[in-house]
């Protein structure tokens, strides 16, 4: 699957017909010259002319200003000085000099032959474009009868020789590029972009002829104005570089990948070759972000972009489009093809990423989209790839290429999450709250919040299907903060009306992983004037069974604020004894999935006498979650069960019935057990 180079010279085509009429034309003049300039003599015209011959090629080994996207002609400065020769010694020496000097920059720069054939002939041609015209309007100059005398009307055809040069010059150099686009596309993109700059050029040649035939000796002075010019269109080409790239990574960036996926659209229909779009988006690169810092997160970044280039192919379009996310467009490949570059992608991340004496083990995951099969417009591409690829995260299959049967879901998804926001902004979260009460006397031990959304059109959304979204996509910060903020507003309003109630939140991964939640915890119990202990933080079992997080200094940095600790979900993390007992945890939450078992087996029994007892050879109390029945309440108990919670107890509830049932429970028992410690 390689871009060829170019186009054979052999097989007829626009870019071979163009390159041998500049090459055979171009040389063909360049022959005559050679022969007509030995029989006649450069030095008749002496230093005027060796002095124009000089500055012509001194400006033309400058590189040229370029920076556009195909393989451009660029500015010329040296132009100025080739008008020049032609007005005031016609079109042979003009020839030979333009040449030389076209000849010694193109190896200068190492240019293959065929471009150094190339060039030599069309910069001829051109020349002997603007000849035709001082022809026709009886102009015509030569070694023997140089221009003598310049006047203002002269003007009028230098104006027509310029645009004869130009336009020669355009149209050629258009026409062996038409294979990298469509011919009228590159000579109107030529046109548009250099036509003023080179115009700013030639408008210096009669100066040159005025100074030659004058005062030879202060040409050199010429140079600064075009060198400033010269300055100046890199200055600017710059700038467009810089407005296109990504400053970190110096990848291009959104704007830029957008404009080449219009010309990989408008090139694939003229070809009617496919292409492919891949995102790629960094697997828990936020946690590494959030925990390591921004500055290690950017020298991830880095490296993952270099081997991002080195995995690609010199054709391919890659781009960052802002955090983690990177695109490529994999042009002139079928399906199977750009899935082979995606594997390659993520095969250049085995090995870990190195970085100030750590290695990171880095993971990606890649959606695919393809044209034309699955998208017609540079949006839609980017939409399919961005539902492929969160399809590649969900089901962890690191690649995936857009499937229309899942998009409904992955669609439906993304817009929840877009929702979910608004939902923020608008306040329509709210917490619902379940107790848990102690088995031996039916006392209120606290209450869990839990999280609630009920959506306009959808209807009550469950916790377990946003939740999870919220996790990837950032959004979580700022959900668990409002989280934070209504439980304890609830735990202060509840002291406020005699009811000292712990109120119990749960907290997820990447809450923890994050570096706010210490933070945002005893700011809002200072604001609150809320002691610690009243707020316990429920974390599932799966996240401390996973090593790899580094939690602990989260956990023990809570514990040390007074902040209790639930494990909650318990038998679904399998983490190991070892890790429970190094853990600073106050309460063991038994899992629903074991609750239930409990009539069924006896199996369902063993395994939670086993958890109660795990629990209280810690010293901590068992508290079951999803209590459905009597029957499941009789047997917790009889296990030597402390807590229970769930549905035969009462279902979690808003806030204000919430404040009834605690008044109601308080009366009958007496009492709040507020702290788990009294076990
Ligand atoms: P969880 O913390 O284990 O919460 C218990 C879940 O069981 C709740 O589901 C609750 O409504 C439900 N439940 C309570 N009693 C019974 C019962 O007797 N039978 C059955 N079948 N279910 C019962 P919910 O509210 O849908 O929440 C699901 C999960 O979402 C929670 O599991 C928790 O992990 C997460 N979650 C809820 N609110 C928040 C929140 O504010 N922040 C975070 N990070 N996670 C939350
Ligand atoms: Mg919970
Ligand atoms: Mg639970």
């Amino acid at each position: 699957m390689s871009v060829p180079e170019r186009p054979s010279l052999l097989s007829l085509s626009m870019f071979s017909a163009f390159w041998w009429l500049s090459v055979l034309g171009g040389w063909a003049l360049l022959a005559t010259a050679v022969a007509k300039v030995a029989t006649s003599s450069l030095t008749i015209a002496g230093w005027p002319l060796a002095m124009t011959a000089v500055l012509l090629v001194v400006l033309e080994l400058l590189p040229l200003v370029e920076g556009r996207g195909h393989d451009p002609q660029g500015v010329v400065m040296s132009t100025a000085f080739v008008c020049g020769m032609l007005f005031l010694w016609g079109l042979w020496p003009a020839v030979l000099v333009v040449s030389v000097a076209a000849f010694a920059s193109d190896l200068n720069v190492k240019k293959s032959a065929w471009k150094l054939l190339f060039n030599v002939g069309q910069y001829n041609l051109s020349v002997a474009a603007g000849w035709l015209v001082m022809l026709a309007t009886n102009h015509t100059s030569s070694l023997q009868h140089p221009l003598a005398h310049f006047a203002g009307r002269d003007l009028l055809w230098m104006v027509g020789v310029w645009i004869a040069y130009f336009v020669t010059n355009d149209v050629l150099v258009s026409g062996v590029l038409a294979w990298t686009d469509s011919f009228l596309a590159v000579v109107l993109d030529d046109l548009l972009h250099y036509t003023m700059m080179t115009f700013a050029v030639l408008a210096l040649s009669p100066l040159i002829v005025v100074l030659a035939q004058t005062a030879w000796v202060v040409m050199p002075l010429l140079l600064i104005p075009l060198v400033l010019v010269y300055k100046t269109a890199q200055m600017s080409l710059d700038k467009e570089h810089q407005a296109g790239h990504d400053s970190l990574t110096g990848l291009p960036n959104r704007k830029s990948l957008r404009n080449a996926l219009e010309e990989s659209l408008s090139r694939a229909r003229r070809d009617q070759q496919p292409f492919g779009l891949l995102l790629i988006d960094l697997d828990h690169f936020k946690e590494v972000n959030d925990t390591l810092g921004h500055h290690v997160g950017d020298q991830i970044l880095i490296h993952f972009a270099d081997r991002l280039r080195a995995s690609v192919r010199d054709a391919d379009h890659v781009a960052r489009l802002g955090g983690d996310e990177f695109a490529v467009i994999v042009s002139d490949a079928e399906e199977s093809e750009v899935r082979t570059l995606a594997e390659r992608i993520r095969t250049s991340l085995v090995d870990p990423i190195a970085h100030d004496g750590m290695l990171f083990d880095i993971e990606a995951s890649i959606g695919i989209a393809m044209h034309p099969e699955q998208g017609h417009e540079p949006d839609d591409l980017m939409r399919l790839a961005d539902v492929a690829m969160y399809d590649a995260k969900e089901t962890r299959t690191g690649i995936a290429t857009y499937a229309a049967a899942r998009d409904r879901h992955s669609a439906d998804r993304l817009g929840l999450l877009g929702e979910l926001r608004q939902a923020l902004d608008d306040g329509d979260i709210e917490l619902h709250y379940q107790p848990k009460v102690a088995m031996r006397d039916s006392s209120l031990m606290g209450m869990e919040a839990l999280i609630r959304w009920e959506h306009p059109q959808r209807g009550y959304i469950s916790p377990d299907e946003f939740i999870p979204l919220a996790e990837r996509s950032g959004i979580m910060p700022l959900l668990t903060e409002r989280v934070i903020e209504l439980a304890l507003g609830q735990l202060s309003d509840w002291r406020c009306d005699g009811l000292p109630v712990p109120v119990a939140v749960n907290v997820s991964v990447s809450d923890l992983a994050g570096p706010r939640l210490v933070e945002l915890v005893s700011a809002g119990l200072r604001e609150n004037h809320l002691m610690p202990g009243m707020l316990q933080l429920e974390i599932t079992e799966r996240v401390v069974a996973e090593d790899s997080l580094n939690l602990d200094s989260v956990f023990r940095a809570l514990a040390k604020m007074g902040v209790s600790l639930s494990l909650d979900d318990f038998g679904t993390g399998y983490s190991s004894l070892l890790r429970l007992q190094s853990l600073p945890v106050d309460e063991i939450k038994i899992d629903r999935a074991f609750v239930s078992r409990l009539a069924d087996t006896s199996d369902g029994s063993g395994i939670v006498q086993a958890v109660i007892d795990l629990a209280h050879a810690r010293g901590l109390p068992a508290i079951a979650e999803g209590v459905e029945t009597a029957q499941e309440w009789d047997v917790l108990q009889s296990l030597g069960c402390d807590g229970a919670q769930g549905w035969h107890i009462a279902a979690p509830m808003p806030a204000r019935a919430a404040t009834e049932w605690i008044r109601e429970r308080i009366a009958l028992t007496g009492t709040v057990i507020a702290s788990a410690a009294k076990f």
